[in-house]
């Protein structure tokens, strides 16, 4: 058992201080630095080729990472009809046989752990600590999955009934999970999806986010490898309008699973309405509005450490990621002042360098969206610091990480997904505004809170409607087994990923009365 107490340990990662454990896994990096990977649907384990796609890496475009070929309608069709025909088989396999191949895919996952970091760095823009962290998360999720499928569908639950009636309840896969996932952890929550999904006894077609093809490729080859049969996991690279609507408006599948934005949670959810056949459920895990309450008995420089992580970390590409800092005004100058500092110690640029804080965006157009609103809230509020991006990153998708102080959370109207921090001062009596203000968004993923009373604290947890609070902490990096993440409202459907009800999302139900 670890520390937490659980059947399970967490996977270990890797200490870049510890001169002995860094030289051999840079040395093995090194080999991945100029692959070029081919990749394209998986069908029932063959790889389709077709008209393919060049993949850049976000830091420079003039850098290629590979080729990848999209599925069609033939592939489409011929994944959903595999995995329909294949659930049958996988939902009766032993749970036992089903959680021993995720946990030969956790060491698979491990032994290729610097090919899948390479990856997440050229494909993603990840920086070497992201994608170690990435790979960690991804392993953890196959190992967790594979204990709590054990613990819950190993055997019926015995309930009570009348002398001589045997009353059991049986968890059972539902069928074709559909898993639709976003490019900014493309190998954590792709392979999150999918283990839960397997591991719960159903079939799955995974459609990864067009812009990270080739990680999640690979990781559905070490799948195959680790003894998911081919049929009952299929891939299907290809774009969300295409591939992701031709999968949700299929009659035959029996769930989806979808990490990414509001708006396509409700696109799909129209989708689903609109479609034959049964009514299936939808996991929907996506944005966020996060906050973080800083009150004026916090420590102003442990306050600026958690809000830089938490805000340009990724380039703030993370779901959890705080972009409205709330400071009481006593405190308030101490703490932007402290962060203007921190933020000029930023090292900006090219992810494969392990000094660097802060990589690329994911794409041209996101660039392009975030320098928009840069430009925009700089008018609307008070620019307090946007770091100028230096030499070398003209070729990349580079945000500057930019920090502005603003009067209200309204004027934010949507999701900014990026380096971009506003900062909004409050007065000790407005708290409940505050409360208000953040609640009215109507996201709940991430709230932060800073403050030395503990009965202040606790109030602010408990009044804003969010799925996970961190207090005293950075509001990112939630860890497998120990913050099971998943937000409300706007954010989400709530299931919390990495927790133990999250299997039970992915299953049906049946209660057998047994009279003979
Ligand atoms: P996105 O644009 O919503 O895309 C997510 C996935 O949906 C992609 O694979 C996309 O395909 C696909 N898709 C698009 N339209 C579709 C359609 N009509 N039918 C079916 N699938 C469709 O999100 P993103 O930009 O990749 O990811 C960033 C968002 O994810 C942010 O909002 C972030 O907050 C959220 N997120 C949430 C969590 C969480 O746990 N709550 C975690 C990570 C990220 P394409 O490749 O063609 O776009």
């Amino acid at each position: 058992t670890d520390i937490f107490g659980s059947d399970r340990k967490n996977s270990k990662g890797l200490n870049m201080n510890i001169i002995s454990e860094a030289e051999p896994f840079f040395a093995a990096l090194d080999k991945f630095k100029s692959t070029q990977w081919q990749a394209g649907p998986l069908v029932n384990g063959q790889t389709l080729t077709g008209e393919h796609k060049t993949v850049v890496s976000p830091f420079d475009t003039t850098q290629t990472v590979g080729q990848v070929a999209f599925a069609d309608k033939a592939a489409i069709e011929q994944a959903v009809s595999s995995a329909h025909a294949a659930f049958a088989s996988w939902t009766r396999t032993p749970v036992e046989v089903r959680a021993s191949a995720l946990q030969k895919l956790a060491d698979l996952l491990e032994e290729n752990r610097e090919e899948l970091i390479a990856l997440c760095t050229r494909e993603a823009g990840k920086s070497i600590q992201d994608g170690i962290d990435e790979v960690r998360e991804a392993v953890d999720f196959c190992r967790y999955y594979a204990v709590q499928a054990k613990k819950l569908m190993s055997k019926p639950e015995l309930l009570p009934g009348p002398t001589g009636e045997l009353n059991e309840l049986f968890l059972q896969g539902r069928g074709v999970f559909v898993c639709i996932s976003p490019w900014n952890f493309p190998l954590a929550i792709f392979l999150g999806q999918v283990s839960a999904a397997l591991a719960a006894g159903n079939t799955v077609v995974a459609k990864p986010a067009e812009q990270t093809s080739i990680i999640g490729y690979r990781a559905v080859q070490l799948a195959h490898q680790a003894g998911i049969p081919t049929d009952v996991l299929q891939y299907l690279p290809g774009t969300g309008a295409t591939v992701g609507n031709a999968l949700t408006a299929d009659e035959r599948i029996g769930g989806v699973c979808f990490t990414g934005s509001t708006g396509t949670a409700k696109l799909i959810n129209r989708t689903l309405a609109n479609r034959e056949g049964a009514i299936i459920p939808l996991i929907a895990e996506t944005g966020g509005q996060n906050a973080m309450v800083v009150d004026s008995t916090s420590q102003p420089e442990q306050v600026v450490n958690d809000v830089v992580s938490s805000s340009f970390t990724s380039a703030g590409q993370r779901c959890s990621a705080l972009r409205v800092l709330f400071l009481q005004e006593d405190i308030a100058d101490r703490v932007i002042d402290v962060l203007q500092g921190a933020m000029d110690e930023l090292v900006i640029g090219n992810p494969s360098s392990v000094k660097t804080d802060v990589g690329p965006v994911i794409d041209a157009t996101a660039k392009a969206n975030l320098d928009a609103h840069i430009d925009h809230i700089k008018q609307v509020g008070k620019l307090i610091k946007q770091m100028p991006l230096p030499a070398g990153t003209e070729n990349g998708h580079f945000v500057s990480p930019t920090a502005v102080e603003i009067d209200s959370i309204k004027v934010l109207e949507k999701e900014h997904f990026g380096p971009i921090l506003h900062v909004i001062r409050y007065k000790a009596s407005e708290l409940a505004h505050v409360i208000d203000e953040i609640n009215s968004t109507g996201f709940g993923l991430t709230l932060g809170i800073h403050s030395r009373n503990e009965g202040h604290a606790l109030e602010v947890a408990d009044k804003v409607n969010v799925g996970n609070v961190y207090i005293n902490r950075n509001q990112i990096g939630a860890v497998v087994g120990v913050q099971p993440f998943g937000g409300q409202g706007l954010s989400g459907t709530g299931p919390k990923a990495g927790g133990p009800h999250y299997l039970t999302r992915f299953v049906t139900e049946k209660t057998r009365t047994n009279n003979i």
